[in-house]
């Protein structure tokens, strides 16, 4: 028991009511406490240490979008456990005014704000020294608006500026001064005082809106449920609101929840989709929890301009405006986009805000958690979308990633605030999904949704870890026991890559079928890493017998295990991973594949996924030739489902674009690849119809542009070329025409008129551009300009970035695609150097880290050289930096030990053809 006071009296003050606790030591229970750490006088570069405390926040912020600085007063309650003359907080680039400690006598100490280091951890250090006990701690500063789109950061479109938060995971710190980390989870009260033109909306309901002279007004809003401070969000600005039906009650929440979507000026109209879709979003993802929505209200934003994609803020959610400015006519790709970003940022509402991750070591339960659960339950709201396939088709490919030997592990330490940034990869929200995923097969849906709700039940608006999450999630499993599921799950938590089963079948008429397992690590071609390692696997193995399917589940721990099949008879094929659920790869023997693939009709769509991708797995560990491939694949295409007959797309691009080495070759694999899918794409028509599914949708999309780009068929090109000019009125009213298109394909058809026109189309692109505000309509022409051949146009391209008609968030879009050019490759790569300072100080500063993520196109000696060359002295020093440059390097040199290996295969092929 830490906790050694009681609170007791409440003070009075002036512009508030508020609580202080009286020093009551509780001298009964004296002998139980733990002996008190002194107070650290080094710095805590990580986390702040817990005997000084916050219990509750005031914030009363003056905010003027027109100006360029804000002011604010903070005031935090603390409970503090030891005697000490300075307290660590945090605080970023913050002029403090004044720092004032009112202690529970009644006397004030005054204090200094001095920041110590470039992350914000800020010292106060106090004019005596402080007893345990409570106080108020009072801070009066000021500092500006940011300008990386972190923090109270504002922009401004079509004149009018507007102000938005971004605080994960650590830039609160940049808005006002506080204990930035997501164990302190108390609840806010906040006032913002601005222009009475502006609109403002927090994370709860305002409670009065108070005129206050000379063109201001004085917004209050209620105390929040407790909060960490990454998830307190507020916005500003003349923005178009829309009220919606409040979503009502159910047999699990009997108050309506407000809901409204805000957007920048005349945006309003364009939420309506989104707002339509949010209540069976919600309600479903309730059912599934029986808890009801932790908040009061719920508001959606579109953020024109925004670091990432979204932000799960409590009650009022952050998107990129292409997100949630869409209408039935949306590209599938930007309504998938959209349900799964918005159940995901719902989902957050209970894991992640009602139960807050203690560190960021622990980011996997809010982000895995929130990732699996958007797929899981959208599937029940959109099964036309498939997103039980989508969630099996991300597990899988983050396979790749995890693949490297420096692969990060689901859950890996943060020890200091340089290093939060990288606990935010793919592993921790993919695989950590198929981690899930794996679990809940493994110990059955019902008993791993009661451990869900246990779980949230038990941290309701408190914070957890992830032993907090196993045990009670064993709590409630009648299956298996606590202490197998704990190992497990942390042998996947705590391990990077992913685990090779390699089967052996033995069938025998005197004995009964088994199967003989050898574990190992799966590695690519090229990998340096040792294959030794092994994991605590609950695989489940489907097999059939006389024509019946039967399953046997088992935990693989060993690096040779045995495991016998109750059966009397031989089966006719085994399925080492059923439904793909597994996290892990197999590999069988020749027999063992053929008698897999020749049953194939008796497998399901998850069971062929996974079979793909074991392929995939085996061409890139050069277990499986160029030709070969090519005689299995006319098999995967034939499947119905898109996301099947899709999956050698991926192994033939890279063909095409890395390893056929003149026009020749890439002239004989476009024919082959117009032989393979031709005929599919020639049954499914180019153009769309209104009794199309969307696995059709889905599947056209995808062939217009395979087809078009390595098939290279020209009657398809011209099919895009001329949507492209009807869509964008070139050489007409030069103006956008959305009804003569496909919004699925109209951006490859952009791309297509820009390769093939040149240079005057690029130009007629250029000009809409100026005139484009919406972020869906930018991306359609950005990514055109961005495939200009033309040597001295494409130069004029990338200056573009150096002005300010392109958005921060749009930067990255151009320097891609021009990188992903093999013509535009060595001049962006040359400009990116010359002009990485400005591109640095249009990026947050926690991502100057992933910037080396440039080295994606590259697969070639010279390039890893020079990539090397640049940046290895850039990142000296920083841990998480090096750790992303090495990364990146591993990734450049398989991809070219991925060339070496299967150019002489694929030369072989070509020179039969
Ligand atoms: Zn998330």
């Amino acid at each position: 028991m830490k906790t050694r006071y009681l609170i007791t009296i409440c003070l009075l003050m002036i512009l508030s009511i508020y609580c202080l606790p009286q020093v009551v030591n509780a001298n009964n229970q004296e002998q139980h406490f733990e002996p008190l750490k002194a107070y650290p006088e080094q710095p805590p570069l990580g986390r702040l240490p817990q005997s000084v405390r916050p219990t509750m926040y005031w914030l009363d912020l003056t905010i003027d979008p027109d100006k360029g600085s804000f002011n604010g007063i903070v005031r935090i309650n603390l409970d503090i456990d030891v005697e000490t003359q300075h307290i660590w907080l945090h605080g970023k680039d913050i002029k403090a005014q004044s720092i004032q400690l009112l202690l529970s006598d009644g006397s004030t100490v005054n204090g200094q704000y001095v920041q110590v280091d470039n992350t914000g951890v800020v010292k106060l250090t106090f004019e005596q020294a402080i007893f345990p006990g409570s106080a108020q701690l009072q801070i009066n500063y000021e500092t500006h608006f940011n300008n990386n789109l972190e923090g109270l950061y504002r922009i401004n479109e079509a004149g009018i500026n507007y102000v938005f938060t971004h605080f994960q995971p650590i830039s609160a710190r940049l808005a006002f001064p506080g204990f930035d980390e997501p164990a302190f989870k108390v609840p806010f009260n906040y006032t913002i005082k601005t222009r009475v033109q502006n609109k403002v909306f927090g994370n709860s309901r305002v409670t009065s809106e108070t005129a206050v002279g000379d063109g201001w007004k004085e917004v209050r809003f209620a105390q929040t449920q407790p909060l960490p401070t990454y998830l307190v969000a507020f916005a500003i600005g003349d923005f178009d609101v829309v009220e919606w039906q409040d979503i009502p009650t159910t047999d699990i929440r009997h108050k309506t929840i407000p809901l409204r979507g805000i957007a920048t000026k005349g945006k309003g109209d364009q939420l309506n989709y989104a707002l339509e879709n949010t209540k069976g979003v919600l309600i479903n993802l309730e059912q599934y929890f029986e808890i009801p929505f932790p908040y009061e209200k719920l508001d959606i934003v579109a953020v024109p301009e925004m670091a990432f994609t979204a932000m799960e803020n409590a009650g009022l959610i952050t998107y990129r405006e292409q997100l949630l400015l869409l209408d039935n006519n949306a590209p599938l790709q930007q309504k998938q986009a959209y349900l799964s970003t918005h159940a995901h940022e719902i989902a957050h509402q209970w894991f992640g805000n009602l139960v807050t991750l203690e560190w960021w070591d622990d980011l996997w339960l809010n982000e895995a958690f929130a990732t699996w659960l958007s797929y899981v339950s959208n599937s029940q709201t959109y099964p036309e979308y498939q997103f039980d396939q989508m969630l099996l088709s991300r597990s899988l490919g983050i396979m790749t990633a995890d693949s490297l030997m420096n692969a990060r592990t689901i859950r890996h330490d943060i020890n200091n605030n340089d290093e939060v940034q990288s606990a935010f990869t793919g592993i921790t929200y993919i695989k950590g999904g198929g981690l899930l995923s794996m679990l809940e097969a493994f110990i059955g849906k019902e008993n791993f949704r009661s451990g869900i709700k246990n779980y949230l039940k038990k941290h309701a608006f408190k914070n957890a870890n992830a032993d907090d999450f196993i045990t009670a999630l064993g709590e409630q499993s009648s299956i298996k026991s606590l202490t197998q599921i704990k190992q497990s799950f942390s042998s996947f938590l705590n391990q990077p890559g992913i685990p090779l089963l390699n089967l052996k079948f033995s069938c025998k008429d005197t004995l009964k079928p088994s199967i003989s397992i050898t574990q190992s690590r799966y590695l690519p071609l090229g990998s340096k890493g040792s294959t030794t390692q092994t994991w605590d696997v609950p695989a489940c193995i489907k097999y059939s017998v006389n024509g019946h399917q039967k399953t046997l589940c088992d935990i693989i721990k060993q690096e040779q295990q045995v495991l016998v099949l109750p059966e009397e008879h031989c089966p006719s094929f085994i399925m080492p991973n059923s439904n793909g659920s597994g996290y892990y790869r197999f590999s069988l023997s020749k027999d063992g594949w053929q008698s897999l693939l020749k049953h194939s009709a008796q497998l399901s769509a998850e069971d062929m996924m996974s079979i793909t991708n074991n392929l995939e797995g085996a061409i890139n560990a050069g277990k499986l030739k160029f030709n070969e491939l090519i005689e299995i694949t006319p098999t995967i295409i034939d499947n119905n489902s898109a996301a099947i007959s899709l999956q050698p797309i991926y192994l033939l691009s890279f063909v095409y674009n890395n390893i056929a080495e003149n026009k020749q070759q890439k002239a004989k694999l476009a024919k082959l690849y117009r032989s393979l899918y031709g005929q599919r794409l020639k049954e499914l028509g180019l153009v769309n119809k209104d009794t199309d599914s969307i696995n059709a949708i889905q599947l056209r999309t995808q062939l217009i542009s395979f087809l078009s780009n390595e098939g290279e068929d020209k009657a398809i090109r011209k099919f895009l070329l001329d949507m492209a000019i009807a869509y964008t009125g070139y050489m007409g009213d030069n103006k956008v025409h959305p009804e003569k298109a496909d919004s699925n394909v109209i951006k490859t058809a952009i791309k297509v008129a820009v390769e093939d026109l040149g240079k005057p189309y690029a130009q007629h692109l250029r000009n809409l551009l100026e005139k484009a505000k919406e972020g869906s309509l930018r991306n359609q022409i950005l990514s055109g300009l961005a495939s200009i051949k033309d040597p001295e146009y494409a130069a004029e391209v990338r200056d573009l970035i150096l002005t300010p008609s392109i958005r921060d968030n749009e930067i990255g879009l151009l320097i891609f695609d021009q990188l992903s050019s093999s013509e535009t490759r060595a001049p962006m790569w040359k400009w990116f150097k010359e002009n990485f300072e400005h591109i640095k100080s249009r990026t947050p500063p926690s991502y100057h880290a992933d910037l080396v993520i440039v080295g994606q196109s590259f697969c070639s000696a010279p390039e890893k050289e020079e990539f090397i060359s640049f940046f290895r002295p850039l990142v000296k020093g920083n841990a998480a930096a090096e750790h992303k440059f090495q990364r990146q390097v591993e990734v450049i040199e398989l991809c070219i030990s991925q060339v070496e290996f299967h150019q002489k295969y694929v030369d072989k092929y070509l020179k039969l053809q």
